[in-house]
């Protein structure tokens, strides 16, 4: 342990954060950064490439091959999967990427494989994602593992090419801010509704240089699922890392994976992880607090995740704004998604319906979507898909029958997949086109350039999906 982190420690109170950050110090400097130990990273085609060329240039071996799992997710087609890779840009990263990993002795998951899937999503499915560990990716959304307690952020290819040679990163503490969710969850507001809402109060730059914990009733109320919905979305509120103190549901969800501590192993990770838990004296930064029975299904109306609003409002007036750089920041969302103010939200008609993507690409997520379709039909000249996060995810949908009940509704049932959530796989949306989006980011051309996306829960794309519209799904609920 560190000078600084001896010096926390010493002080009692500490947060989760701090906690798995003392325990992870290999040394500290002078100028507060701390040498940090890496235990595990996972690799995608997509930012792992640079980081290899670098190792390759300067003829380092990887440190510790098996601290590495990679896969390909963001530009494989989720369509015709049983077919080779057409020549392309996809086709040519996957296949560095088989290279990369076979040179330097890294796990693979192919794409054909039953463990294949978003990387965000099987790293949980795998046991590879564990309590107290630190975990990093070349995307941002690798928050989602903090779900589990662990330390997890997203970082750039050339800190992967730094965690690759030497399983370490020289990082500054964050500051610590809690969200404290009390409450319970009314019927037809998913966990989704509670991350917009959240991002609608602090705004994209509330959790700046902040790592956010989530805590209270409501979030032990969650399963693993939303659990790991809200952390995903944590850098949507411009924190990298977003973590949740590991619990019963925790455990349940970690010691079914093929990856996890078994025997001995199991009693000591129990052991430890009952220690993470933030103290009861522990100080945060910021303290941030919401009810969750006062919160209502939300729509993004904008183009960023702040901009959001329960279904039930209109469009706000630029105008009525004395901020002026809000005031254009407003004019020119609206005037990208097309949009006027006063607009009932519930007004604006569809094109597309994305359900998918490792914010809502898991069982929980396709079963939400599932009882709201179920036994009705998507709105004639709306292009609806559901694309599971994983192949396991996939696989579970199928045998409780969801991908009947989505594709008699004339949803498309795709493979495994980032899919329509960034457009660099064949799904995008063309310009003008709207789409009702489970995924975690609308910024303009996010799914396709001029493409206009309207953030919220899987249940609200699938009312959405039925009505050809937006809207409020709690008057669909049986
Ligand atoms: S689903 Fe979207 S946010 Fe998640 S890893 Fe893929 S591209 Fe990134």
């Amino acid at each position: 342990m560190g000078q600084d982190a001896s010096r926390r420690a010493n002080q009692g109170g500490r947060t989760l954060y701090d906690k798995v950050w003392d325990a992870h110090v290999v040394r500290s400097y002078d100028d507060g950064t701390d040498l940090i130990y890496i235990d595990r990273h996972l690799v995608h085609e997509i930012s792992s490439p640079q980081a290899f060329s670098g190792l390759d240039m300067a003829d380092r071996p990887l440190r510790r091959p098996n601290a590495h799992l990679a896969v390909a997710d963001h530009a494989v087609p989720t369509h015709s999967r049983h077919l080779p890779l057409p020549p392309g840009q996809a086709a040519r990263q996957v296949e560095r990427l088989i290279g990369n990993t076979r040179k330097h002795g890294i796990r693979y998951i192919p794409m054909n494989d039953p463990r294949h899937g978003i990387v965000h999503v099987i790293g949980p499915e795998l046991g590879f994602t564990l309590p107290g560990a630190t975990l990093v990716c070349g995307d941002s959304h690798t928050s989602t593992h903090g779900a589990f307690g662990a330390l997890a952020f997203g970082i750039g290819s050339s800190e992967c090419e730094c965690v690759f040679a030497t399983q370490t990163l020289r990082l500054r503490r964050q500051k610590r801010m809690r969200v404290t969710v009390k409450g319970a969850l009314k019927p037809g507001v998913a966990v989704k509704d509670v991350m917009l809402a959240l991002i609608a109060r602090i705004g994209v730059g509330g959790g700046v240089g902040h790592a956010i914990e989530f805590a209270g009733p409501a979030i032990s109320a969650m399963a693993m699922e939303g659990r790991m919905t809200l952390c995903n979305m944590a850098i949507e509120a411009g924190a990298r890392v977003g973590m949740i103190a590991p619990d019963k549901v925790t455990y349940d969800w970690v010691f079914a994976r093929p990856l996890a501590p078994q025997g001995d192993n199991e009693a000591a990770a129990r052991y430890a992880w009952r220690a993470l838990a933030s103290d009861a004296d522990a100080v945060f930064d910021r303290e941030v607090t919401l009810d969750a029975s006062e919160i209502a299904p939300q729509v993004s109306w904008g183009t960023t995740p702040a901009e959001t609003l329960p279904v039930t409002a209109t469009i706000p007036d630029p105008a009525s704004e004395s901020d002026p750089v809000r005031r254009a920041r407003m004019a020119s969302s609206l005037a990208y998604m097309g949009l006027r103010p006063g607009m009932a939200l519930r007004d604006i008609a569809i094109d597309h319906v994305f359900i998918g993507s490792c914010t809502n690409g898991r069982l929980d997520d396709l079963r939400g979507a599932a009882r709201i379709v179920e036994g009705r039909r998507v709105a004639p000249g709306v292009s609806a898909i559901v694309v599971p996060g994983s192949a396991s995810v996939r696989l579970a949908a199928e045998a409780e029958g969801l991908h009947r009940v989505f594709t008699e509704a004339g949803f498309e049932w795709r493979a495994a997949g980032c899919s329509m959530c960034v457009a660099m796989n064949g799904d995008s949306l063309k310009p003008g086109e709207r789409c009702a989006s489970t995924s975690n980011r609308n910024f303009e051309g996010r799914q396709g350039q001029g493409g206009r996306t309207h953030l919220m829960s899987p249940e609200m794309a699938a009312a959405a999906a039925i009505t050809g519209r937006m809207t409020d799904v709690r008057e669909m609920m049986r």
